[in-house]
């Protein structure tokens, strides 16, 4: 790699499209004729402005945003978003989750803090091994969304059918997934993501939000940063917004753009985690820890006998020249995130660095 950079398997913070990178830092001292970096630029002045217009239009463009769809950028992460979508969208009727893993707990756990929720299916009883069938779910008539975590990140697990919500707004968090496949906006009433697993630097989410569920009776009662209806009437402008990841994310927009969009991403996030599943299914040192149904694009999580032995492999592979293979903290082993901007290259010189590994210990 260019730079002395390494294989950064990071499940986020994670790697950015190197030519977007060189892009940004061409621009660092002097955006543009500006005389100014863009983390030195007041966010109403025209310079910005334009970074702001065309990463919201390239971002419509990309998914193919309807009309009817507001695009906010909000500040405080992914986490923020937990507590956002019941404070918005609960109006007295029940929150309805399906439990998948780390991520859609941690959701769950929040928006009990504002209302009625029903976990309406999981797959906690297999260790978050497989999504759940998700095509009859006992969704009571009151209820005001169902949410999904549509990829969890620690788990390793996506789903390939949305959840039949029985006419309900449809609810998910794509922070580990965003982009990297084709998806139609029109099946959902809020999409959100974190930005720092597929898109830009961490700190920001994007919300994806059909215009009739901003709601007008929370001016009086819910802070006005955590209310949608702030972000969209002032154009995700109320305040100073995150300017230098709103910069960030529209160059990686106008990257997957001239890269073929989102079906192009899809073709090869497929191509590229086929080598490491592949390799996986055949391996008898390591294995995957998802059913092939359900395995995630992004996060690849996997075992080797023992935990002595992956640690191991964590510190080998370090040595290596790879980085951030570790497993979440909360389920352990190993894990390789490679979201879009991992080259194929990556997952191929992980592949050969795992095979040498079990023909030399296992
Ligand atoms: C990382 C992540 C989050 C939390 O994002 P923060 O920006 O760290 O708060 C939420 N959901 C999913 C699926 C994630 O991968």
């Amino acid at each position: 790699m260019k730079y002395g950079r390494t294989y950064n398997f990071s499940a986020g913070p994670a790697m950015m499209p190197e030519e977007v990178l060189e892009e940004i830092a061409a621009e660092m001292m002097n955006y543009r004729g500006s005389g100014m970096c863009v983390m030195e630029m007041s966010h109403r002045s025209k310079a910005f402005q334009t970074i702001f217009d065309e990463a919201k239009a390239d971002l419509k463009q990309l998914m193919g945003i309807p009309d009817n769809y507001k695009i906010l950028f909000v500040q405080g992460g992914g986490t923020v978003q937990f507590s956002m979508v019941p404070m918005n969208l609960l109006k007295g009727g029940v929150a309805c989750y399906v439990e998948t893993g780390a991520w859609s707990k941690k959701a769950i756990k929040e928006a009990k803090k504002f209302g009625e929720v029903k976990v309406v299916a999981s797959s906690a009883d297999k260790n978050y091994s497989y999504v759940p069938d998700c095509s009859n779910l006992d969704i009571p008539d009151n209820a005001d969304y169902v949410y999904i975590c549509e990829n969890e990140t620690i788990h390793g697990l996506t789903y390939r059918k949305l959840p039949n919500t029985k006419g309900h707004v449809l609810v998910s968090d794509q922070s580990s997934m965003f982009l990297s496949r084709p998806c139609n906006v029109a099946d959902y009433g809020l999409i959100w993501g974190g930005v720092q697993k597929n898109v830009g630097p961490a700190g920001m989410s994007i919300v994806i939000i059909r215009e009739d569920l901003i709601r007008d009776d929370l001016d009086d009662t819910l802070p006005v940063y955590l209310n949608y209806k702030t972000h969209a009437d002032a154009d995700s402008l109320y305040n100073t917004p995150n300017c230098w990841a709103i910069y960030c994310c529209g160059k990686v927009f106008k990257y997957l753009l001239k890269n073929g969009g989102l079906e192009a991403m899809n073709a090869r996030n497929e191509e590229k985690a086929k080598v490491l599943y592949d390799f996986l299914d055949q391996s008898k040192f390591f294995t995957g820890a998802v059913v092939k149904e359900d395995r995630s694009l992004m996060n690849v999580p996997f075992v080797t006998p023992s935990k002595e032995q992956d640690a191991e492999v964590v510190a080998a592979s370090k040595a290596a020249g790879f980085d951030n293979l570790k497993g979440h903290k909360s389920v352990g082993g190993l894990r390789a995130s490679i979201y879009n901007a991992m080259p194929k290259e990556g997952v191929e010189a992980l592949v050969d660095f795992l095979s040498k590994y079990e023909k030399e210990h296992a």
